[in-house]
């Protein structure tokens, strides 16, 4: 007796090899029917006796091809046909328009046993790939994916590639990118002014010029590198005094997992986010000493590292290379670079030469960056292998494009219960960024077939994603206060829609008085918050300026807690600074000139950090706060006292009295290391209080966090277990970052909600 099933498989199942995925598996259990793409994914047809047809639906759900990613599987029983055989069936075109596109992926152990087997047809060949590896989304001009429509569409297949192409039993069935040393994209050596270098082996040499101490342009899947030995200290420095990236840490790439342990700690589930397909940088505590230029990452306790993930990568550290520095190919703060004339005129002046391929790269994508902390691993940059999977939402909403703040800028899509994130775009403070910002959206828009119905904004009114977002005609626009976004994204990650605590904490964001806020205590669910408490005001002394300088922050702290008597405090930054340089701010602060009130949480790191001597100005936001963290000591320590006040059910952190006891503990010789510990714990106890406060007057037992702040391991680990010790449930972000990074996601959630609020009207 046989019976017949309808399945319908839902989620990233095409481009990934699930049909002949399935065509294998009907066939070893002698079943018949046949798959197709639909516009909803894979659809089957399956006949034949019942354990095998059992033993066939477990296979789908435990050996589907590694890029898939199932989201549902419905099976409907259909009356026998008694077909003959089992076969694919070609899709219709238009009908696999809403299907999900596969990140881009690192070659996978198959494609790089190959890569390295002499025997090989495709021995050393640099764009090795396969149905379950290689580049996606970072070359797709558009949909439905065929190579027609990616930058592979140049290269003919050659009569092997094809006949691999066309036969459903080869790993390259369908693979889009596939080719070879005789159809497929190469590798040239060009040098500083683009001219060519006639050299037989093209990757051996550029692992020469390396070794030499040269820089070293590299393209990659997403974008050009900058890479030179990471343990030549000259060529780094030579690399930041070019690029204009004088003190942010750079990424470095090894070889292998043993060559990591060399240089950092490396946890089990750090090795894990390592080798995975994503192949992410990871944060990783350096071992001391290590033979890393001291000038990779200054300050810090960590180095951010990477395995190789394209064939190019594993073929140019095959020649020996124990370490790269591989940092963007940018200047300074203007997108990465990708096409080749581009990468010899912007990188012109920093790299000596270039190591360049002739597969297009169509969108750019930055490397993504992930960190482990209490637990669970979080992405502090969600970029190349991440996007464009989705996070899945709770429940369907409307079409929103949301365009995200002004630091680490991404947009986010919305299209039924499914929020698209774009990759890594950057400060959108110049035009180039905003461009690449513009690109994407239309981008997006298009290959995710999406016409949104809202567009989501922060009120910041000078971001250029707000004026971007104002410019747009006909369609409706919802601002999103930037803290409440934090909050609703942390909400939208766990598929939470109910009131709760937020705490979000970051650098600066508009608020709706105004003001800078950034040390927040909200009360809110997806559609609606309330500010309930925050860190007292205080003036902001020229402020964007401020973010540069910490020392403005700690003077207008000082006067905050001493006001005229400030100068009576036995403080290095006073003896560092001019008088009148002080008095000058001062003024600025009397008299409410440039200066205007924020409630940021980063920016009391700041001043702490210029407090207590250890950088009164910094190259990038948050610099001074980061390294406040990594001079921390590990010995227990006790908080300072905290104040909370509190009117009109809001309550107010006071700064004053910490910042007092900052002062008093500098005076009595207390080391910076004991300072920073007792500063960080002092934070977590004020917010701590604050949402027990809260908890009072309203039962919520429930704490979302979200802000820049939490990128601070020390503050997210220690806000969990003090929120847990008190009873509270707490949720974290992970699947996105919890700096501005993610804040599209929130955006596009709550605009949804909002709107939906406004219909129905006032309660
Ligand atoms: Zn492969
Ligand atoms: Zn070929
Ligand atoms: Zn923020």
């Amino acid at each position: 007796m046989n019976t017949r099933y309808r399945v319908t498989i839902q989620g990233i199942v095409q481009g990934v090899g699930f049909r002949p995925f399935i065509y294998q598996q009907a066939r070893a259990r002698r079943l018949t029917g046949f798959v197709t793409n639909t516009s909803h994914g894979v659809e089957l047809e399956i006949e034949g006796p019942d354990p095998a047809l059992d033993d066939f639906l477990r296979a789908i759900r435990q050996e589907a091809p590694p890029l898939s990613r199932i989201t549902s599987i419905q099976v409907q029983p259909l009356p026998t046909e008694g077909d003959g055989e089992f076969q694919i069936r070609k899709s219709r075109a238009q009908e696999t328009r809403s299907a999900l596109i596969s990140p881009d992926t690192a070659v996978c152990p198959d494609c790089l046993r190959e890569l390295r087997d002499p025997l090989d047809r495709r021995y050393r060949y640099p764009f090795i790939n396969c149905t379950n590896c290689g580049p996606r989304y970072t070359i797709i001009r558009d949909i439905p994916y065929d190579r027609e429509k990616t930058t592979m569409a140049p290269f003919a297949l050659c009569p092997a590639c094809a006949a691999e192409y066309a036969d459903p039993f080869n790993r390259r069935f369908h693979a889009q990118p596939n080719a070879c040393w005789q159809c497929g994209p190469q590798v040239a050596l060009h040098d500083q002014g683009g001219g060519r270098i006639a050299t037989p082996d093209p990757l051996a040499e550029t692992a020469r010029l390396l070794q030499e101490g040269w820089i070293v342009a590299v393209k990659g899947l997403g974008g050009f590198h900058l890479a030179v030995e990471a343990d030549r200290e000259e060529a780094v420095r030579r690399l930041r005094a070019r690029k204009q990236r004088e003190e942010k840490p750079l990424a470095l790439m090894c070889p292998d997992l043993e060559t990591v342990r060399s240089l950092a700690w490396v946890e089990e589930e750090e090795a894990e986010a390592l080798g995975s397909r994503e192949r992410p940088i990871v944060l990783l505590r350096k071992k001391e000493p290590n033979p890393i230029a001291p000038s990779v990452a200054p300050g810090n306790r960590y180095f951010g590292v990477m395995l190789p993930y394209t064939p190019l990568h594993y073929l140019l550290l095959d020649q020996g290379l124990e370490a790269l520095v591989m940092t963007s190919g940018n200047l300074s703060e203007e997108p990465i670079c990708i096409d080749n004339d581009e990468a010899f005129e912007r990188l012109g002046g920093i790299a000596d030469y270039f190591l360049v391929h002739n597969r297009d790269i169509h969108l750019r994508s930055d490397d993504s960056i992930v960190q482990r902390v209490s637990g669970a691993l979080r992405p502090l940059r969600r970029s190349r292998g991440f996007v464009p999977v989705p996070i899945f939402l709770a429940e369907p909403i409307a079409p929103v494009l949301a365009c995200g703040a002004e630091l680490k800028n991404t947009v986010c899509l919305t299209k039924g219960d499914r929020a698209f994130i774009s990759q890594h775009i950057g400060d959108l403070e110049n035009l180039e960024t905003l461009n690449f910002f513009k690109l994407t959206i239309a981008h997006l828009k298009q290959i995710l077939q999406i016409e949104p119905e809202v567009i989501a904004y922060d009120l910041h009114p000078d971001y250029l994603s707000t004026r971007f977002a104002l410019e747009q005609t006909g369609i409706e626009l919802i601002g999103v206060q930037h803290h409440f976004a934090h909050l609703a994204g942390c909400l939208a990650e766990h598929g939470l829609n109910e009131k709760v605590i937020g705490l979000s904490l970051d650098g600066s964001g508009y608020g709706t008085d105004g003001q800078i806020w950034g040390g927040e205590v909200l009360v809110g669910d997806l559609g609606s918050f309330e500010r309930r408490g925050h860190l007292e005001y205080l003036p902001l002394p020229g402020g964007a300026r401020a973010i540069r300088e910490p020392w403005r922050m700690a003077v207008s702290y000082l006067y905050q807690a001493y006001g005229e008597d400030l100068f009576d405090q036995p403080l290095p930054l006073l003896k560092h600074c001019e008088r009148s340089k002080i008095e000058l701010l001062l003024q600025m602060i009397r008299k409410g000139i440039n200066s205007p009130l924020t409630s940021s949480c980063g920016r009391l790191f700041d001043g702490v950090a210029a407090l207590i001597g250890l950088k009164e100005t910094v190259a990038y936001e948050g610099q001074a706060a980061m390294e406040l963290e990594m001079i921390q000591g590990g010995d227990p320590e006790a908080p300072y006292a905290v104040e909370v006040v509190g009117d009109a059910g809001v309550y107010r952190i006071l700064p004053q009295p910490i910042i007092r006891r900052v002062v008093e503990d500098l005076g009595r010789g207390i080391s910076r290391e004991r300072i920073s510990r007792r500063f960080h714990l002092t934070v977590v106890e004020a917010f701590t209080r604050v949402c027990v406060r809260l908890r009072d007057d309203t039962g919520l037992e429930k704490v979302a966090l979200g802000g820049g702040v939490f990128q601070n391991r020390t503050l997210l680990t220690e806000m969990e277990a003090r929120l847990n010790r008190e009873g509270f449930k707490v949720y974290s972000k992970s699947l996105v970052p919890t700096n501005d990074g993610g804040i599209s996601l929130g955006q596009a959630v709550a605009a949804h909600y909002i709107r939906q609020n406004n219909r129905k009207g006032p309660a």
